[in-house]
């Protein structure tokens, strides 16, 4: 027989969009008598394998206005001199070796010429640049580039350095919010959603832990359900639009001290080969399914000190993976990822190819899903039935956006004024031929 529960607001999953939503309905709005549930400990989902760096520099002039936005919503919450949370301004370090450095800055220009993440200011001099907080700063001086960043390939020929940009200690803020939340009486139960159903007014949800069964009867649930959105979506009777794409990361102690601690994250954008031993390189063409490893590998490989000064290690990515596939609670990476990120980030930082032939000791391989839309935008708003709404289609930039995305799904909840770009983060968009034309203009969905 289920015990039975009745809550105000019923909030399905404790990653960062979930605790995010219930820290802006608890804290920000008042909102009382809230349950997050979750069968997991919180953020140890996706959340646990974020990158943790944020940009405000987007292709898309929504995305860049949302980060813009979350940021500064970090920046209040983290604190005067991050007394809440661990929040860095290291920057993005774009890196290419393309000489027709002209048609690299016309694109930029016409790519991020929107203006919301700031202006675009070209330096081909070898003099010291201001600091910024905004926009980007295009270095062109070889000799400047190779002062400021010595342990970069001499080949590289430009570096576009985003300034509204850094890392968090996304735990750090996780459990700032949870906690904020949970001294406005906001709960946490280790249940698993398993149905929902309308009665009459309220919804009446299903869900166990170890086995035992429980109904909770809520007047507003919230699908902040990452990786099992789409699953949760159908419980609520709607084909949510987003698929998971699985991304990788390691984390290593970097014992020869090759990245600087000072190092802003650094993505190489250049597309190339990675440099094998000869004979491996043979042995990988002879197989057809590891041939494509002997060929021109895409750009995108980043790399970043972790953990400020008095740490060691350092964190490489690469999502290079585009194949969509049903999430699975404990996903796993393939055994050669390690190596292959390492011969790609040696591309971009020659000294890391110290480690190629020596994998260090100390290194931790990790991996979740891009919950993404085929646009990549997230899915903010109602969903199904009244009271239902979603936070969800978080992609790549979930961290960083949390705060803007959990700040509308509020509003959502509480029928509060809504921004603008409401309603294209919702599913009104996909009726909107208008905004879906758009896409299909810009090129680019500015993934990492
Ligand atoms: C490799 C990688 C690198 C990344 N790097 C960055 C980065 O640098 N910057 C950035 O901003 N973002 C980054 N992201 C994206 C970011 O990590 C995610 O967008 C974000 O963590 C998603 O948070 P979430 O709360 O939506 O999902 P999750 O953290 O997955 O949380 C969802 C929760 O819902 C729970 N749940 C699911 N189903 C149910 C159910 N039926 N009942 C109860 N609970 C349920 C799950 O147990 C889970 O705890 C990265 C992601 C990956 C995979």
């Amino acid at each position: 027989m289920a015990t039975r529960e009745q809550k105000s607001i019923v909030i399905c999953g404790a990653g960062i969009a979930g605790l995010a939503t219930a820290y802006w309905l608890a804290v920000v709005h008042g909102r009382r008598d809230i349950l997050i549930v979750d069968p997991v400990a919180p953020m140890s989902l996706t959340s646990a394998a974020s990158g943790e760096n944020y940009r405000n520099w987007w292709p898309q002039p929504e995305l860049a206005a949302f980060a813009d936005r979350s940021i500064a919503l970090m920046r209040d919450l983290a604190g005067d001199g991050n007394t809440h949370f661990r929040m860095s301004r290291g920057g993005y370090a774009y890196v290419t070796r393309r000489q027709d450095t002209d048609a690299m800055i016309g694109e930029i220009e016409r790519v991020y010429g929107h203006g919301k993440a700031g202006d675009v200011r070209v330096h081909d001099h070898g003099k010291p640049i201001p600091d910024a907080d905004n926009g980007a700063d295009i270095l062109l001086h070889r000799e400047a580039i190779r002062a400021r960043f010595p342990h970069l390939n001499p080949d590289v020929r430009a570096v576009t350095l985003v300034r509204r940009a850094g890392d968090i200690d996304s735990q750090q803020m996780g459990q700032f919010m949870l906690n904020a939340a949970k001294a406005r009486g906001v709960g946490l139960a280790p249940l698993e959603i398993e149905g929902i159903a309308e009665n009459g007014r309220r919804l009446e949800i299903t869900a166990s832990s170890a086995g035992e069964a429980k109904l909770i009867e809520a007047d507003i649930f919230i699908n902040a359900a990452g990786p099992f959105a789409k699953r949760v979506g159908r419980m609520l009777g709607v084909d949510l639009p987003i698929d998971c794409v699985f991304q990788q990361k390691i984390a290593f102690e970097d014992v020869h001290g090759v990245v600087p601690r000072n190092a802003p994250f650094t993505i190489d954008q250049d597309a190339g080969p990675l440099d094998w031993p000869d004979e491996v390189r043979e042995l990988l063409r002879e197989d057809p399914e590891t041939a494509p490893l002997a060929q021109e590998q895409p750009g995108g490989v980043h790399v970043r000190p972790e953990g400020g000064e008095a740490s060691r290690w350092v964190k490489l990515g690469w999502a290079t993976n585009k194949t969509a596939e049903p999430p699975v609670r404990h996903p796993t990476g393939a055994d050669t990822f390690p190596e292959i990120v390492m011969r790609g980030a040696a591309r971009l930082v020659p000294g890391l190819a110290a480690y190629c032939e020596d994998m260090p000791r100390n290194l931790s391989h990790y991996g979740g899903y891009y919950t993404r839309t085929p646009e990549n935008w997230p899915l903010i708003g109602p969903v199904g039935p009244p009271g239902a709404f979603m936070i969800a289609g978080l992609s790549g930039y979930g961290t960083m956006m949390a705060c803007a995305a959990a700040e509308l799904c509020a509003a959502w909840v509480t029928g509060s004024d809504l921004p603008a770009l409401a309603h294209r983060f919702s599913l009104e968009r996909y009726t909107d031929e208008r905004v879906m034309a758009e896409f299909a203009d810009t090129g680019t969905d500015g993934e990492l």
